[in-house]
């Protein structure tokens, strides 16, 4: 049997609920395919930066582990500054958790979701596109393909492939005396963790998430950096699962968000930021889009691809490219550089403050260093967060 939709979407992370949920709000007839069943594992950070929370609105609340002002910008262990904003920097969730919220809020407005459902073809059909579940087929007018930085949904439509770097960490969880450590702790940032990335501590409600990410490929070098992270942070005592890998998108073809029927939203279109790896609020934003161009094309018939690439260029590529110059002059630098100017005054002067431009420009956050909170020379001891 083949049925017909106005939408399908392909994959249930936040850059397809939230298309599909905005093409619900827009009475759109959609439902989304996702291959696993939720609540599912997607290897992640779990960091809600400031902009994600602002497009979020307080949705995350109900999963929201920990809330954080400051963030602590470590050189190595021998320069480390304190930054604060006048809003929240970061929130920390589970992206299991987090998922199935945003998915819930699609199916309460509408959309259809069907799990176990993986897409395994797409093809131009008439005025729509034919989408292959195994021996069952479907058809829309239009469809968005989210299926994260593993999909194959690219390769389905002889697609160029997308550039990608990775990341990878480790759960670590403390032995009780730890707990409140977390709650008061700060979420950390190394810049000299890895070859053109950083390294991060996010704490959550009962372990830290460690990781480290690379623009370069996933390689074995990685979790050597991930191992020299957590021990660096004196961690390795602790007990930890992981580690967990997963590629992330760092460049974008010319032909990323698709083409006339099929558009692609998220990681799928390389919608990340190229410097932090940060990509949830792209993919919100860009599912978001992709459904509100959907709508426009089925009201007035416009070409629904550039109308879709014009607001991707005018919302989305802002907040993902806006930090590209600065985070290339800080990650050009390499660690053994910056761990070798972490203890000179170059480092005072003109690296850490690059650094910290590149996070407020990919937050929109407006960063200060705290007042006299800037602490220096080879004596930082490492310890826990
Ligand atoms: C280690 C790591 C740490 C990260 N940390 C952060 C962070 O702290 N903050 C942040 O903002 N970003 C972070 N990111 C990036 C973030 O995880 C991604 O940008 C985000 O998940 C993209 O969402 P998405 O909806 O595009 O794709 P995904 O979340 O990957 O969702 C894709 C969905 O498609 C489904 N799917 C795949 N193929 C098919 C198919 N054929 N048919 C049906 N369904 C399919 C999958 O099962 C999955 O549910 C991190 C990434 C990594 C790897």
């Amino acid at each position: 049997m083949s049925e017909s939709f106005d939408v399908i979407v392909v994959g249930a992370g936040p850059a397809g609920s939230s298309c599909a949920r905005r093409a619900a709000e827009l009475g759109l007839c959609v439902t989304v395919l996702e291959k696993a069943t939720f609540p599912r594992f997607k290897p992640c950070g779990g960091g809600l930066t400031e902009r994600s929370l602002r497009l979020l609105n307080g949705e995350q609340a109900p999963v929201e582990h920990l809330r954080f002002d400051t963030a602590e910008i470590a050189f190595d262990r021998y320069l480390s500054l304190l930054v604060g904003g006048p809003e929240t920097l970061l929130a920390t969730t589970t992206r299991a958790e987090f998922d199935t919220l945003l998915l819930r809020a699609a199916e309460a407005a509408g959309a259809g979701v069907e799990f176990g459902r993986a897409v395994t073809d797409l093809t131009r059909d008439g005025e729509g596109v034919q989408v292959r579940v195994g021996s069952d087929s479907m058809t829309a007018r239009h469809v968005v393909v989210a299926d994260g930085a593993r999909g194959a949904g690219r390769r389905m439509l002889g697609l160029s492939p997308l550039r990608m770097g990775g990341g990878i960490y480790v759960r670590a969880f403390p032995d009780s005396d730890g707990l409140p450590e977390l709650s008061s702790g700060r979420v950390l940032f190394d810049p000299t963790a890895a070859k053109r990335g950083y390294g991060w501590v996010f704490p959550k409600g009962d372990h830290l998430n460690i990781g480290v990410f690379s623009q370069c490929e996933l390689h074995a070098k990685l979790k050597r950096d991930l191992d020299a992270f957590v021990a660096l942070q004196g961690l390795g005592a602790w007990r930890s699962e992981g580690p967990f890998a997963f590629p992330i998108p760092v460049g974008r073809p010319a032909d990323a968000l698709g083409t006339e029927r099929v558009l692609f939203a998220g990681d799928a279109a390389g919608l990340v930021n190229p410097v932090t790896g940060e990509g949830i609020s792209s993919a919100i934003m860009s599912g978001r889009l992709a459904a509100e161009a959907v709508s426009e094309s089925l009201d007035t018939s416009r070409a629904v691809s550039a109308s879709y690439a014009r607001r991707i260029e005018a919302v989305v590529v802002p907040m993902t490219d806006g930090s590209r110059k600065k985070g290339d002059f800080v990650y050009g630098l390499g660690p053994g550089f910056l761990k070798f100017v972490a203890r000179t005054p170059v480092m005072k002067a003109v690296i850490a403050p690059a650094w910290r431009a590149a996070m407020r420009d990919n937050g929109g956050f407006s960063l200060t260093v705290a007042g006299g909170s800037e602490a220096s020379g080879p004596s930082r001891t490492p310890r826990r967060v």
